[in-house]
């Protein structure tokens, strides 16, 4: 069995928009306590499944993990550092949900950029962009900063989502650009 419930999630979205290739290098962000992790393992065969969290991940046969705050440069820095390029990055971060609407919107979509930074450093020419976040009125600007670096973008809301109906996910596919140089 998965570990979260949030694994039949990635099932359904890689069987929507077709991102997990045999072989690929993924990078999983928040992604304790682990279902997608799961997923990517099984469906990547010998690939690279790379899973960062603020909390800790019991470890998953063929997973490296990276614990640390992906707000901050130094996790990000690391993390750029151990993977160097990959093909697809996934992010089911969420909030601290408070309830409030706005705020919780706010903070899934910072969150949501911050994954957004992660790829502009890792992300392959061609790979695809996966981001968790909630609806509202900063939605069509992340989306469109997605869609400057991607050949499209679609909006993807799992069956397995429905009854958290603010939630939905950004898939950027094909990157356009090269990964920025980090200089060593
Ligand atoms: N996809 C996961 C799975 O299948 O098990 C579930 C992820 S859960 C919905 C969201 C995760 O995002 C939490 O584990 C939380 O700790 C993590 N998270 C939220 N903000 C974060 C941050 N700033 N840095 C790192 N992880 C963060």
């Amino acid at each position: 069995g998965y570990r979260s419930r949030s694994a039949y999630k990635l099932q359904q979205l890689d069987d929507t928009a077709d991102l997990i290739a045999s072989g690929d290098t993924v990078i999983d962000l928040g992604a304790a306590p682990g279902g997608w992790l799961q997923v990517a393992a099984e469906r990547t065969d010998d690939g690279r499944v790379v899973g960062v969290d603020r909390q800790r991940i019991e470890s998953i046969d063929g997973v490296e993990t990276v614990r640390g705050d992906l707000t901050e440069d130094d996790t990000q820095a690391e993390l750029a550092e151990r993977v160097g390029e990959a093909d697809l990055v996934l992010s089911d971060m969420a909030p601290n949900m408070t309830g409030e609407y706005d705020l919780d919107h706010a903070r899934s979509v910072h969150l949501a950029r911050q994954a957004l930074d992660v790829a502009r450093t890792v992300l392959a020419p061609g790979g695809d962009l996966v981001v968790k976040v909630f609806d509202g009125r900063d939605l069509d600007d992340l989306e469109a900063d997605i869609e400057d670096e991607f050949e499209y973008v679609r909006t993807v809301r799992p069956e397995a989502s429905r009854d958290e109906s603010s939630e939905l996910y950004l898939v950027g596919k094909g990157r356009m650009t090269a990964p920025v140089e980090t200089g060593d």
